[in-house]
């Protein structure tokens, strides 16, 4: 993380940004305890495999075969589940991640963090989770210097913190710097957007054959369409031998 650029952002941000709560505007905090209390947060597996709607839609894109995307044409998912923390219709959530994402306050990660902490605590023992392993989805270098910090890496970070798992933050190399995903109107323009933009760092095959057989978390501010992640999870495969891979979210737009 680049500190000398999220300093200076924190510095400028001190003087713009109300140190008010986001909910009720009373108390001198981020958000307050009581204005925290009214978030959602779940326990679940969110039930991506049901989405009928993504499903028809990928379905209808393979046969008419268009889009370049190998997703659409390829039925099988390369995420076991996705967990989502909470829920992005409500309003508070939706401006604490805004202001963690684009007005670059640093301290909402820890929040965003114990939502997905809470999350995944009552799940951990029925996902069966083997040698845990934790990684952020990577920015581009270019947005990164941008925005100075990654947010995914935040929120990694605070799990990994909390359950004292290991947090792998180089291992997937963000090749292109893409259109936001929520800029692009349609599913299969998002998955073709996101095709074939993520590698692996080149490692040994001992290190390699250290990361099979693990469950991986794969960890983001907010999904829309998975493919991102589902990108993601198709590049660790197509190395790391028989892993379980979850996606890990504060929302889904
Ligand atoms: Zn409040």
């Amino acid at each position: 993380m680049n500190n000398h650029h999220a300093s200076k952002s924190k510095k400028f941000l001190d003087l713009i940004f109300p140190n008010k709560c986001l909910g009720c505007q009373k108390i001198n905090q981020i958000i307050c305890e009581p204005c925290l209390q009214n978030i959602p947060v779940f326990s679940r597996m969110d039930p991506y495999s049901n989405d009928q709607k993504l499903f028809s839609l990928r379905l209808a894109e393979a046969r008419k075969g268009e889009g370049k995307s190998r997703h659409i044409l390829n039925k099988n998912k390369y995420l076991n589940g996705l967990i989502v923390a909470s829920d992005w219709t409500n309003p508070l959530l939706k401006n604490l991640i805004y202001n963690f994402k684009y007005n670059f306050v640093n301290e909402i990660g820890q929040i965003l963090g114990n939502f997905l902490v809470r999350s995944l605590s009552p799940l951990s023992t029925s996902l069966k989770i083997k040698s845990a392993l934790v990684i952020p989805i990577p920015l581009h270098p270019l947005r990164l210097r941008w925005r100075g910090f990654n947010q995914a890496e935040i929120l990694a970070n605070v799990i990994g913190k909390n359950f004292n798992w290991p947090i792998i933050d180089n291992l997937i190399i963000r090749k292109k710097n893409t259109h936001p995903q929520m800029t692009i109107d349609n599913i299969p323009n998002r998955y073709d957007n996101v095709s074939g933009i993520f590698s692996l760092k080149t490692i040994s095959e001992y290190e390699l054959s250290n990361l099979s057989k693990r469950t991986i978390f794969l960890v983001d501010d907010v999904c829309t369409t998975e493919a991102t992640l589902q990108e993601s999870a198709y590049c660790l495969r197509s190395k790391i031998q028989n892993c379980t891979i979850y996606g890990l979210v504060v929302a889904r737009a």
